[in-house]
């Protein structure tokens, strides 16, 4: 069901993590990130930091720490946060430069500001491939690939049901788990996230990326038939699957295949409360 078209160069964030898990031996799921942290000798520290920021690793001295963020309530988000932070410290920690904890939350308010000079681009250019590479680091420590597939195609179903109980399997947050289910899914699928009518974001599987009629867009405001405006706010529903028209959620690629198809896809959209998120599942037969 899910492909296994798994190949990561060594050094990679994904290597990095099944080295990790490998040399630890640890093999219960879910993963236990704070046990991971200690293992390596790095201290974790709660502390109230602000909204934008999760977390923060640190070195003062020769010791190591991760900075939690009190205002984090949700387990599964702060897991994935410590997963990140020692993504950061495997990959990078032979290069980076020791800092005060001022110096390192300016350093990353600034990246979210416009650059207008060739360096703040290129500093910005380095943090989020830095960031890209801590998520892509964290997401195969919780949830490893090569086992994820093989957990994930012993399941009966496919799309939403499975995402929810690989969540639960993998202690990760539905959201996590749906982008990392997807991306490696065999299927010509998507994941959608939408917000207020809105759609967020999304990932989706090879498949769906190299199929010419499946173009989305985020930012893009909800078709008004679509499933999941009608799990939208204030809606008594909070789950419909059904096929839908295509053109509902996608465009086609190359303007010349703009033409009326009569595709349909098949739509899963499902309120999540805590959110207000609607999370949709598409997949084209
Ligand atoms: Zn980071």
């Amino acid at each position: 069901m899910l492909n296994s078209r798994l190949r990561y160069a060594k050094g990679s964030p994904a290597a990095k993590a099944w080295g990790i898990l490998r040399d630890l031996s640890i093999q219960d799921f879910p993963i236990n990130p704070r046990q991971i942290a200690a293992e390596l000798g790095i201290v974790l520290w709660e502390r109230e930091l602000p909204e934008t920021c999760d977390g923060i690793l640190m070195q003062v001295g020769n010791a190591w720490g991760i900075l939690v963020n009190t205002r984090i309530r949700l387990e599964t988000r702060q897991n994935f946060t410590i997963a990140h932070e020692i993504g950061h410290y495997l990959l990078e920690r032979d290069t980076a430069r020791s800092c005060s904890l001022d110096e390192r939350l300016n350093a990353m308010s600034a990246t979210t500001q416009e650059c207008d000079t060739e360096e703040g681009r290129l500093q910005k250019q380095a943090y989020l491939l830095s960031e890209q590479r801590a998520n892509r680091f964290a997401v195969e420590l919780l949830m490893p690939s090569p086992i994820f597939l093989t957990d994930a195609a012993s399941l009966q179903q496919v799309g939403l049901p499975a995402i929810a109980e690989l969540a639960t399997q993998y202690g990760t947050s539905l959201t996590s788990t749906a982008i990392h289910y997807t991306r490696l899914s065999d299927l010509v699928c998507a994941i959608v996230f939408s917000e207020n009518g809105i759609i967020r974001y999304f990932a989706y599987s090879n498949g769906f990326r190299e199929n010419e009629y499946c173009y989305l867009v985020s930012g893009k405001p909800l078709h008004p038939d679509a499933l999941a405006s009608r799990c939208s706010n204030g809606s008594r529903v909070s789950e419909v699957l059904d096929d839908v028209p295509l053109n509902y959620w996608c465009k086609p690629k190359n303007q010349q295949l703009n033409k009326e198809t009569d595709y349909r896809i098949i739509e899963h959209s499902r309120r999540i409360p805590r959110t207000n998120q609607v999370i949709t599942f598409l997949h084209l037969p």
